[in-house]
């Protein structure tokens, strides 16, 4: 039997209305009918099981029959800095952040970053990170943020126990992935890179450069990878 479809509702209570493109999906899509068994989670973490008792034109009305323990969502603190991308290349990066279990996600402008962000293109990336939840089984969605400097998203790092940046022009990194603990801020550049300045900024502020190696990865492969690297070292691929 496959695992009830799951629905993201912000506001869980006894008595559930799913509304709008959610409502759309179960009825239209899924074709689920009353009686059926779905899971509801919040986006923060919390996941209970629920039965549709009634479906009307534009919602329907879901009982919650008990809360679940999601044992899916991410122990480790891990914070993705990604420099904004072109195209569909942020919205791709934020999937697979989310899948990875990353907690939070901040995009940022910098000097050679050429890619821009707007209402649309933001709420786009909220959308795909609820998307990705929803399909990996996390009852928590990655919060996202947009910082128009590298070093407003510098800042944005503070407290974190490891804050890591994935340099292109150093040859030798000056922390070894391996050794972060659980609580670890990742910054990678856009297409263009970073200058010196960024660089030395973001050191001032307790970042230290890794390397990636002797090649240079494309933006979005240096995240996804940078990120793997330090999921498995925080124990979220285990
Ligand atoms: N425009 C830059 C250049 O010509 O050297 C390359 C930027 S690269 C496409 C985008 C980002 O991926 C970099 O800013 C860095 O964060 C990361 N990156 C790519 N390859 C890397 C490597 N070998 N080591 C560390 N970081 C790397």
């Amino acid at each position: 039997m496959s695992a009830p479809k799951r629905f993201l509702v912000k506001n869980i209570s006894e008595e559930t209305v799913l509304c709008g493109e959610e409502f759309n999906h179960a009825k239209n899509v899924l074709r689920l009918s009353e009686g059926s068994e779905v899971t509801l989670f919040d986006g923060n973490g919390a996941e209970y099981g629920a039965v549709i008792t009634k479906i009307g034109k534009s919602e329907m009305i879901l009982h919650t029959v008990r809360k679940g323990i999601s044992e899916r969502d991410p122990k480790a603190d891990m914070y993705l800095l990604v420099g904004a991308l072109k195209g569909d290349k942020t919205e791709l990066v934020v999937q697979k952040a989310t899948e990875l279990g990353v907690r939070k996600i901040g995009v940022f402008s910098s000097k050679y970053c050429s890619a821009y962000m707007n209402e649309n293109k933001f709420s786009r990336l909220n959308r795909v990170a609820a998307e990705a939840s929803k399909q990996c089984f996390r009852a928590s969605v990655p919060e996202i943020f947009y910082f128009d400097s590298l070093e407003k998203a510098v800042l944005s790092a503070e407290g974190y126990g490891d804050k890591l940046f994935a340099c292109e022009f150093i040859s030798e990194s000056e922390k070894e992935i391996g050794e972060i603990g659980k609580s670890v801020a990742l910054i990678v550049g856009s297409e263009g890179g970073f200058t010196r300045e960024e660089f030395e900024f973001a050191k001032g502020q307790g970042f230290q450069g890794v390397t990636l190696g002797k090649r240079i990865l494309r933006a979005e492969t240096a995240a996804i990878a940078f990120l793997s690297v330090a999921a498995y070292f925080t124990g979220e691929l285990k």
